[in-house]
């Protein structure tokens, strides 16, 4: 904790501009409690950790939390200054009794606004209870991520893990991470973000001073267009060349042959926003659901609903196919949706109506880089470089309308 309130009740935190000897000189004639619990608690400044107080027993005081980090206390006052210097009404571990919670920063005014600096590992579980928390009481919740939490494979691929998604944020059909790395000062956003699975994603690393950037860029940040041409084309072909299909899929590879194939088709294995959700590698899923759906419709005529319900039944053969917290309908449908609409941009699929498409190629088992190139292009312009997608549509109305309509956020339930 940064912050207490001495015998008099008045507030003492480490925010004051005070020398470490007008300190020394409090901690021999004050004494502190918790704001929350009242329990005295101790002054601890030391030279090792950041100074702080620390309750004599964490475990009766429901503020306390478990590990504070010195990044964390660190971060957290410089987020706290950085705000202020805006000019916004923050509060520092801010007590919000109705749910038992502190988080580490709490703006209030006509939007209430509750920030946590995550640098810790956290469940699912334990995101989702205090994120759900914030929302009933109409809070808004902005997750910064701690700048070691960044983690880098290439230069456009990025690890996750599970817990973070739950922390992103998402914009105009957008989803970001925000991260702060206190000893530099420096935001950093991790822009478009694109899951290839629960674990990894395509993302543009971007790095600004603390100094350049304002709580409501945080929120909205200003526009902007990556290109993920060479990364993807890179991943697509290590990908193909992967032990991943000997050894871990089986099963899969013997699918692949009773089609005569090697590799998934050109048409599969891409990347949506929504497979952040799906447990099971979309080269897999989109492969069954060329040759096993797709493929098989009468006259080639192919319905939204039977083909969420087929990616219902196929999801049904595997352990965890969705992540938890999510409406598993919503999932199916957006990430059928999303399908359905990249397929159409592949010129795979001819859209007839909304919710009825008919299929004008096959999948091709055989592909020169040149066309998979071609599609990379309608891929990016259908969900990274969105504005492009009108002149592709060439203004009609599609299943892609209904798609930037309304949805932003993915299945998440964030109501509960
Ligand atoms: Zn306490």
């Amino acid at each position: 904790m940064l912050q207490a309130v001495n015998q008099d009740g008045v507030k003492r935190h480490f925010l004051e501009a005070l020398t470490e000897m007008e300190w020394r000189e409090r901690k021999r004639h004050e004494r502190f409690f918790c704001p929350v619990c009242q329990e005295e608690v101790l002054i601890k400044l030391g030279k090792k950790k950041r100074w702080h107080f620390s309750h004599k027993s964490r475990a009766r005081c429901p503020a306390a939390r478990h590990g504070e980090t010195d990044v964390h206390r660190l971060g957290k006052e410089k987020l706290f200054r950085w705000l202020q210097s805006q000019g916004e009404q923050v509060s520092l571990e801010y007590w919000i009794p109705e749910s038992r919670q502190r988080p580490d920063l709490y703006i209030c005014g006509e939007r209430q606004v509750v920030i946590e600096y995550q640098c810790a590992e956290m469940t699912v579980d334990q995101t989702m209870k205090r994120t759900k928390a914030y929302r009933a009481q109409r809070m808004n919740d902005l997750w910064i991520l701690s700048g070691a939490r960044v983690r880098r494979r290439m230069t456009q691929l990025f690890r996750f893990r599970l817990f973070e998604w739950y922390m992103s944020q998402n914009r105009h059909y957008e989803r970001y991470f925000v991260y702060f790395d206190p000893q530099s000062d420096t935001f950093c956003f991790l822009r478009h973000v694109i899951p290839l699975d629960v674990s990894s994603c395509f993302a543009t690393y971007t790095l600004f001073p603390s100094s350049e950037v304002t709580l409501s860029q945080l929120s909205h940040p200003p526009p902007m267009m990556p290109s993920y041409e060479a990364s993807i084309l890179s991943y697509r072909q290590k990908r193909r060349k992967s032990p991943v299909y000997r050894y871990q899929h089986r099963t899969f590879l013997s699918y692949l042959s009773s089609y005569h194939c090697h590799t998934p088709p050109l048409e599969a294995g891409w990347p949506l926003p929504s497979q952040c959700y799906i447990q099971i590698p979309c080269d897999i899923w989109q492969t069954h659901f060329l040759f096993s759906f797709v493929a098989t419709q009468q006259n080639g005529v192919i319905l939204f609903d039977q083909a969420c319900s087929f990616l219902k039944r196929l999801f049904a053969t595997f352990p965890h196919a969705i992540v938890p917290y999510c409406r598993r309908r919503d999932v199916i449908e957006r990430i059928v949706s999303e399908y359905l609409q990249l397929l159409c941009v592949f010129s795979s699929l001819l859209p007839r109506s909304a919710s009825t498409f008919v299929c004008c190629s096959p999948p091709h088992s055989e592909w020169t880089e040149e066309t998979e190139r071609h599609h990379i292009k309608y891929w990016e312009s259908l969900f990274v470089n969105r504005t492009s997608i009108a002149m592709l549509e060439g203004g009609k109305s599609s299943k892609k309308d209904e798609y930037r309509k309304g949805r932003g956020d993915g299945g998440r339930s964030e109501k509960g």
